[in-house]
């Protein structure tokens, strides 16, 4: 019997990842496209979280003492057991969040690209090292290491069900950490999928990755509990709620929230090449994407050309079920009246939507949102200042490239973006002055896909990395340590110091820095 189906059948507890016997109280996990279950889970309480988090207190200390060694032999044996079960995992990612099963590899592949590269670079990025202990510790030898925090509380959305929460447990658990997940409630049966691989693949540290399922108040507990880390994904709103929580308990947090990317597109652009990442970037997932396009910035060389590649590719896409559709349904049926309100409230305003609905009427029943693209919409408008997160790109004609960074920068968020052109010193220069976290240039969401590369926003997008060096750091703290090799004969810092030791010093610093102006 597969994982998955044990799942199903045992109330997510077959694997002793979820504790049933926590509370009494369940919820149900239907799947977007039709509504049949696919998992009834607990609703875990603050005193299921607390005895959650005791365990991963204990866990943790083991997991510490493993090593850098010990922790990656284990953490390649679930990248395998992962690896071995990608088709599983895709399953149930599609039934639960409705994506194509094709798109589900892809994010479980990154996920396992990301696990193994988290494990192969903890020891050199956060190992015990020597530093120069400079001019006034000379004869003191200076150490600095990277140690775990403890515990990690982890909360996810749904969107990238896979993918972004192993974006923080994977960097937290190569670190040294033990890690509790709160996946979001709209797929906790893929969370619980996936702390069950953990028990099977690493069955001697398998409190060192737990699971607890719940609702906001569920995630809330894990503020208060409380844990060493918070590692928050979702959005700005329900961050703000979660930073406040966690405040009450000096408890640090991450924060990887929503984004309204945008993607310049310059004069001498390849435009059939940035038509399709355009198309790509803001439809597929349903556009369900935190660092997916949203904005379009062409430039006046460009837009006719932009536009035409853009709606041509576009009516060849198909939201649907089947193993033939582009993308699926909304997972969140909610999402929908977001999605509506925004091209509602763009055509109102004159845009002209190019393809998708004639209206926003049109919508489908069934959370399929029909691929849409609004042309000239105001700079005001919700499409363009709100995240919208539908299969939706608005596509606004500029002036120049400067225009386009000009607008694209005019957003409270600060997540991704991309730049199409053909110089690259230009798009460099473009992609640093971007205001966001990360930039991909003549192509979308490519630095996501890099493991040595921090993942991050500015701004509402939120703080901290995740993935790289940084995403290893994010779960540490820095430790300092010195040991004194040789004593010298004046010690200046004890009372014992001669009189005219601070006029010595003086003098020797004068001569070192004195000359600089
Ligand atoms: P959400 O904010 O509604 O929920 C995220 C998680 O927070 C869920 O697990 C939810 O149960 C939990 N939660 C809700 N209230 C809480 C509370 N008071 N305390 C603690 N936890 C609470 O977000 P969502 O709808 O699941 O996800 C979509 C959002 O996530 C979008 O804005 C998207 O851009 C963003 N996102 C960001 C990234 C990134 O890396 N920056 C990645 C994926 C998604």
């Amino acid at each position: 019997m597969s994982l998955a189906e044990q799942l199903d059948t045992v109330t997510g507890s077959a694997a002793g990842t979820v504790d049933r016997h926590a509370t009494t109280e369940t919820f149900e996990s239907t799947a977007p496209a039709g509504g049949a279950v696919v998992g009834v889970f607990p609703v875990h309480d603050e005193a299921a979280v607390g005895k959650t988090v005791a365990r991963a207190r204990v866990a943790a200390q083991q997991w510490a003492a493993l090593g850098f060694d010990g922790r990656k032999q284990r953490l390649s044996a679930y990248r395998g057991y992962l690896a071995r079960r990608m088709h599983e995992l895709a399953d149930l990612v599609h039934r639960e969040n409705g994506k194509p099963h094709a798109d589900a590899i892809l994010e479980i592949t990154l996920a396992v690209d990301h696990l193994a590269w988290a494990a192969g670079h903890a020891r050199k990025a956060l190992g015990p090292r020597r530093v120069s202990p400079g001019l006034l510790a000379a004869n003191h030898a200076a150490y600095l290491e990277y140690q775990p925090l403890g515990v990690i509380g982890v909360i996810g959305p749904w969107n990238y069900p896979v993918f972004t929460p192993m974006g923080s447990i994977a960097y937290a658990l190569a670190a040294g950490n033990a890690v509790v997940f709160k996946p979001s409630e709209h797929t906790p049966a893929v969370g619980a999928w996936l702390a069950a691989a953990w028990r099977a693949a690493v069955p001697d540290s398998a409190d060192a990755f737990q699971v607890v399922t719940g609702y906001g108040a569920t995630g809330a507990a894990l503020c208060r509990v409380p844990v060493d880390k918070l590692a928050f994904t979702g959005s700005a709103a329900t961050g703000k709620k979660v930073m406040a929580a966690c405040a009450e308990t000096l408890t640090p947090v991450l924060m990887e929230l929503g984004g309204k990317d945008a993607m310049i597109v310059d004069d001498d652009a390849d435009v059939a090449a940035a038509a399709d990442a355009a198309v790509w970037g803001a439809m597929s997932n349903g556009g369900q994407t935190c660092i997916g396009i949203e904005r379009v910035y062409a430039t006046e060389a460009v837009y006719d050309r932009f536009v035409e590649a853009v709606t041509t590719q576009v009516r060849s896409l198909r939201p649907g079920a089947d193993g033939e559709a582009t993308y699926g349904p909304m997972t969140m049926a909610s999402q929908m009246e977001v999605v509506r309100r925004h091209v509602a409230d763009a055509e109102a305003a004159g845009a002209r939507v190019v393809t998708g609905g004639p209206s926003a009427d049109a919508f489908p029943a069934g959370g399929y949102v029909p691929p849409t693209v609004l042309l000239d919409v105001p700079e005001d408008s919700p499409a363009i200042k709100e995240e919208t997160f539908g299969p939706t790109l608005t596509i606004t004609r500029v002036r120049d490239a400067e225009e386009a960074l000009r607008r694209a920068n005019d957003t409270t968020y600060g997540l991704a973006g991309a730049i199409f052109s053909a110089s690259k010193e230009k798009a460099m220069d473009l992609a640093r002055r971007m205001r966001s976290g990360m930039t991909s240039i003549n192509s979308v969401l490519t630095f996501a896909s890099v493991p040595a590369l921090p993942f991050g926003g500015v701004g509402d997008s939120g703080f901290g990395r995740i993935h790289g060096e940084d995403g290893l750091k994010e779960f540490t703290r820095a430790k300092a340590i010195t040991r004194q090799r040789v004593p010298l004969p004046v010690n200046l810092m004890s009372f014992g110091r001669p009189a005219n030791a601070a006029d010595a010093l003086a003098r020797v610093m004068g001569m070192v820095h004195g000359r600089h102006r």
